[in-house]
């Protein structure tokens, strides 16, 4: 069975981001748990986790389809270590808001060396943030995403992802998720079934679809290997639907949130029924 969604307005508080996911038909949903742009947040309040849960009911939505999404601001491979730290510590209090709303992931960009170290030790560094967050936290996993390799971003090969993983020491509480844009953005090519054949072999071999928590179902706008993140509605850019149809019909991708970033909210509601009707056409 496939989680379908949509990242979500959680404006005017969490318990909001539920019922915005029902009200396009969503399996599946992802939300800040606190404004991205900003470093801190007050705690969520009892009455807020409460009426997220009511919300979570309402909607029928299980837990483990929603992948929060953490704070653009943070860099858990930055050079600098009181910056660093200061990322650390941002990202634990991510960790412990999803592990108050009861939730299972949390998505965040694995960093970035601001060409000041080596790709290796910031992915090295990235991976050490991991390690004391999660050491200070107690059940959520952490799902990197994989990027479209812009500016000094990191993790936009699998083999980064890879990397990250083998350092880090909670193998069960570490997983990632693959944006179809960041990855055809970095050179993985997914314009045919054939080509998402391959790219998807070269991801089993390399990082694994036990680790898989999540993806992210965008178009591309530029082209292939352009290093450049601009996410289109689906079926309007350079993948083009195939992808989604591979997707939606490959059984290494039932039971994880499968999120729409796309432009154009207004359209979300006809994407999560195109892609539940891919879905159809092998269930039937
Ligand atoms: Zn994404
Ligand atoms: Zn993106």
């Amino acid at each position: 069975m496939k989680y379908i969604g949509a990242h979500v307005s959680a404006a005017g508080g969490v318990e909001n981001a539920p019922k915005n996911a029902a009200a396009i038909k969503a399996s599946a949903f992802a939300l800040f748990t606190k404004n991205q742009r900003q470093w801190t947040a007050k705690p969520l309040s009892p009455e807020s986790i409460l009426l997220f849960g009511a919300a979570m009911d309402a909607a029928g939505i299980s837990r483990n389809a929603v992948l929060p999404h953490d704070s653009y601001l943070i860099n858990l491979g930055h050079p600098d270590p009181e910056k660093r730290e200061k990322s650390i510590n941002a990202f634990i209090d991510e960790i412990q808001r999803c592990e108050k709303l009861g939730l299972k992931y949390l998505n965040f960009h694995p960093g970035s060396h601001l060409r000041q170290i080596s790709e290796e030790t910031c992915l090295e560094l990235i991976a050490d943030s991991i390690n004391q967050a999660l050491a200070r936290t107690a059940t959520v996993v952490a799902v990197i995403e994989n990027t479209a390799g812009q500016g000094s971003n990191v993790g936009f090969s699998f083999e980064h992802l890879a990397t990250i993983i083998s350092h880090t020491t909670d193998k069960s509480r570490i997983g990632v998720c693959i944006d179809t844009c960041h990855a055809f953005a970095a050179g993985y090519d997914l314009r045919s079934a054939a080509s998402c054949q391959n790219t998807f072999a070269e991801f089993e071999q390399i990082v694994g679809f036990s680790f898989l928590c999540g993806m992210h179902l965008n178009d591309a706008k530029r082209p292939l290997a352009s290093r450049v993140d601009r996410h289109g509605s689906l079926g309007t850019g350079e993948i083009g639907l195939d992808a989604f149809r591979y997707i939606m019909q490959d059984a290494r991708f039932d039971g994880i949130p499968l999120i729409l970033e796309t432009p154009d909210p207004e359209k979300w509601g006809e994407e999560i029924a195109l892609l539940r009707s891919f879905e159809k056409e092998v269930n039937k």
